[in-house]
């Protein structure tokens, strides 16, 4: 029989160990798995070729045997390839791979169940913050109604000429014949009869489906909702994929958002730095005062406890991070301007260090550099 050794389809030492032949799979399921090679029909055929040496070779006593006898040891019972037989067993060494890719989670995915569909919702970061309830309009396949999903008109099946109801086809890879799943009839052996005139057979239609959106209170960017069934409608009445919508929030012009956080910034006058004020700073819910103490220097930054986002997987509520940034004043007027030449003037000599701490620091750090760029 032309059937390649099992070791050498998964491209492994025979000495491999458990470990190395489960990397060698997923390496190869990851690349030949149905889900992304769709009809593809050689993918798929050499996806079941990699899903049955990994069967044999993972099992202890099947590789034990193979070892002693080849492929003479399943020539009974052990029926590889044979048709109609779906990726459910796959999921004890994908559940973490392909749970994420594919929405799965756990138990046996269904092989010809409608697409999931991803949908992207933009919000202000007000409405991310509050909790919103949008109508999106999603372009989607959904089940055909005069046919019911089944694609037919009447019910009636016949058999497939192409594969003569065998529901596989052979084929040539390289020296070695192969069989595939009939690619005319999807590997059922029948076809239907008449072909329901809306759908042509396939069960489903285009259709722009609108849909309303719970979107919860503390969403954030990249955040995903899933809802359950609402993706495509499966070929022929099979289940429905989900649809998940994904969460892009706008920037907004005041504050910035780190996880349930917010920061802004605040400019205050310098004489505000100096003498010290009540300063009203915005919130996302209003209006809060922060006391600037004194002799504040720009960049000190207060925190607003609980002022920031209401997150949406605890009750914890995110601070506000408000950073003073002192400006300097213009379109003065003359009498400004001498008021302000008058309290320049107060700085002199030694006077002048000593109001002015980072000017001190400074001025010892240039005095320090010009020593050693001239010792
Ligand atoms: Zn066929
Ligand atoms: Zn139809």
């Amino acid at each position: 029989m032309s059937k390649r050794d099992y070791y050498e389809v998964l491209g492994v030492a025979r000495n491999a160990s458990d470990e190395e032949l489960k990397k060698a799979y997923r390496r190869l399921a990851m690349k030949l798995h149905p889900d992304r090679n769709p009809d593809d029909a050689s993918a798929e055929a050499a996806f079941k070729e990699a899903k049955e040496a990994y069967e044999v070779l993972s099992d202890a006593n099947k590789r034990r045997a193979y070892d002693a006898h080849g492929h003479a040891a399943f020539e009974h019972g052990m029926g590889g390839g044979g048709g109609g037989q779906g990726y459910a067993d796959i999921n004890d060494v994908f559940g973490d791979i392909f749970g994420n890719i594919f929405g799965g989670g756990g138990g046996a995915r269904a092989p010809r169940r409608g697409a999931d569909i991803g949908y992207v919702i933009e919000l202000d970061l007000e409405d991310a913050v509050a909790g919103i309830d949008r109508r999106i309009e999603v372009p989607t396949m959904v089940g055909c109604k005069p046919c019911k999903g089944s694609g037919s008109e009447d019910g009636k099946l016949e058999t497939c000429a192409s594969c003569q109801g065998r529901g596989q086809v052979r084929f040539q890879r390289g020296i070695f014949s192969m069989q595939q799943p009939c690619p005319t009839c999807g590997g059922r052996g029948q076809k239907l009869s008449n072909p329901c005139k809306i759908c042509h057979g396939a069960g489903r239609v285009e259709e722009e489906k609108v849909l309303s959106v719970k979107i919860p209170a503390g969403v954030d960017n990249g955040d995903r909702i899933r809802l359950s069934g609402e993706g495509e409608a499966g070929p022929a009445g099979a289940p429905p994929g989900d649809l998940y919508v994904e969460i892009r929030v706008r920037e907004h012009e005041i504050f910035q958002r780190d996880g349930d956080d917010l920061h802004c910034e605040v400019p205050i006058r310098f004489s505000q730095a100096a003498l010290g004020d009540s300063v009203r700073v915005p919130t996302l819910g209003g209006e809060a005062e922060i006391r600037v103490p004194a002799e504040t220097q720009t960049g000190k930054v207060f925190r607003l406890r609980e002022k920031g986002v209401k997150s949406v997987r605890s009750r914890s509520t995110g601070d506000l991070y408000c950073r003073v940034v002192v400006e300097t004043p213009v379109n003065l007027t003359s009498h400004q301007r001498e008021l302000l030449q008058q309290f320049e003037a107060t700085f002199t000599g030694e006077n002048a260090r000593r109001h002015s701490p980072r000017s001190s620091t400074f001025i010892d750090g240039v005095k320090s550099f010009w020593a050693r760029m001239t010792s």
